[in-house]
């Protein structure tokens, strides 16, 4: 019985100084996080992933191998989806004698689940009190992908083992979290006013990712004093935009690290972060499935992926070292999903960290593949190209671009204050047109604010249809 709804609400409607109060004793916390995540198991989770961290590869893959060998017997025997794909593909559990040998599957997308959703459910397991996040696939036919108890531990319990790799033992400081946050943001679904309350159970104190500006940085800045926050957690766009806020108020801090994650961190992004707050950012990838979560170590050389779910790389799509990244949570049994991808394109390694620790290492994370802008010959431009133009161009406060589906460009602007408009257009426009070859036709506008047709804070969407582009709802 997972309690994340009853306690969000106590959390919503609680004054300040009682979720203080509630917050200030360890044990209070811990009884609400058990109750909130359906149990203790991801305390299990968090020591596992601390004891394995050095131990040699195969030792590790022994692991993942005897758990995915459980689960692939439980798909088969209480999974109509899986019961009826083994039978197809003439395969039996036994079958999986090492880990490769799950790629005798083929990759399952969201849009494979949505199209035979019911059979997806563990006949010998009840649905509620169960977390559930909506989503919604091509043709936007919602659905609740469910998470056990099971799979809320292995993943909040490999959260808290980043927070104690960092050096500064994160999960100790209260953060500021962009929210939108996988299970955590479920605490806060009303976004009116823009800030929520604090939660003891994450030491967290929520604010929505959207409408970003400076009436919103102002609040934050004055949050982090009030509350001593001393870690970031946000999409880095996001938090980028809050750094050239700092940057420009000339503003101090007291924050010790910042986590990013759900976009593509760009190394230019990172370095005027890492500036304006004095302290290490640390990039951050997982899937609102909650079936794989990796994160940088000090080494920053690559996100170390945790060991409850088997990640792989599909070549077919892109390249040889570069592809899909396709992922398996052994610890997810009433909706499991095996061999599962989000689009995300990226590669692996599996040498050794710097560190020392062995986990495998993702790098080369290229981004939502839908996020590529294509052009007309088949070739496409890769989102980085557009990510800079804020950060090497002067004068812009927020920019999207745009792609429809005969190719042309809608560049939408807002500019800083003072800045001149038609000099800013011809500057934007002279990039872009070296960026796309000059075979995009394209019109920059100028805005107050941005409204994006996807719910994530992206700087680029295309709506031309092309293998690098997952399907998706049209905005
Ligand atoms: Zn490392």
């Amino acid at each position: 019985m997972m309690l994340y709804r009853e306690i969000g609400l106590l959390h919503e409607y609680s004054p300040y100084w009682l979720l203080r109060l509630w917050g200030s004793s360890d044990r209070l916390v811990a009884l609400s996080r058990r109750l909130y995540y359906g149990g203790g198991g991801y305390r299990g989770w968090e020591e596992k992933c601390r004891k394995m961290e050095r131990w040699p590869l195969s030792k590790i893959e022994e692991f993942q191998l005897k758990g995915i060998q459980k689960l692939v017997r439980h798909c088969y025997e209480n999974v109509p989806y899986y019961s009826r794909l083994f039978k197809k593909l003439g395969l039996l559990p036994s079958d999986i004698r090492c880990l490769e040998d799950l790629e005798k599957l083929p990759v399952l997308t969201k849009n494979d689940v949505l199209d035979h959703y019911p059979e997806f459910f563990a006949r010998n397991m009840s649905k509620s009190w169960k977390y559930h996040q909506q989503t919604s696939g091509t043709t936007g036919r919602p659905a609740m992908f469910y998470r056990d108890e099971g799979a809320a531990a292995a993943f909040i319990g490999s959260c808290d083992y980043f927070g104690m790799m960092s050096p500064n033992e994160m999960r100790k400081t209260r953060a500021l979290i962009f929210s939108r946050w996988a299970i955590w943001s479920l605490l806060y679904r009303r976004y009116n006013p823009i800030f929520s309350r604090f939660s003891p159970v994450t030491g967290g104190v929520y604010v929505s990712d959207l409408p970003l500006g400076d009436s919103t940085f102002e609040l934050c800045a004055r949050y982090i004093k009030k509350f001593n926050i001393q870690r970031i957690y946000g999409f880095p766009s996001a938090v980028y935009a809050f750094a050239k806020y700092v940057e420009r108020k000339n503003l101090s801090t007291n924050i010790k690290a910042i986590l990013c994650g759900s976009e593509i961190l760009y190394e230019g992004q990172r370095s005027v972060i890492e500036k304006a707050f004095g302290c290490e950012v640390f990039d951050w990838y997982t899937s609102s499935e909650c079936v794989v979560n990796a994160c940088e170590c000090e080494k920053h050389a690559g996100l170390h992926i945790t060991p409850f779910s088997v990640v792989n790389i599909d070549p077919s799509k892109v390249g040889k070292a570069v592809g899909r990244i396709v992922f398996t949570s052994m610890a997810s049994y009433l909706m499991p999903l095996l061999r599962y991808t989000a689009g995300d394109v990226g590669s692996i390694t599996y040498k050794r960290c710097a560190c020392g620790r062995s986990y495998p290492r993702l790098r080369r994370i290229e981004g939502r593949t839908n996020d590529f802008v294509i052009l007309p010959n088949g070739q496409y431009i890769h989102p980085v190209k557009f990510y800079m133009y804020p950060v090497e161009i002067k004068g812009i406060e927020d920019i999207y671009f745009l792609q429809h589906e005969d190719y042309s460009m809608d560049i939408s602007v807002v500019k800083e204050k003072g800045v001149d408009k038609r000099e800013l257009a011809q500057i934007i426009g002279r990039r872009f047109s070296k960026t796309t070859r000059g075979v995009l036709p394209f019109s920059v506008r100028f805005t107050d604010a941005i409204r994006r047709s996807s719910k994530k804070y992206r700087i680029v969407d295309t709506k031309v249809v092309s293998d690098l582009n997952m399907p998706r709802k049209r905005g």
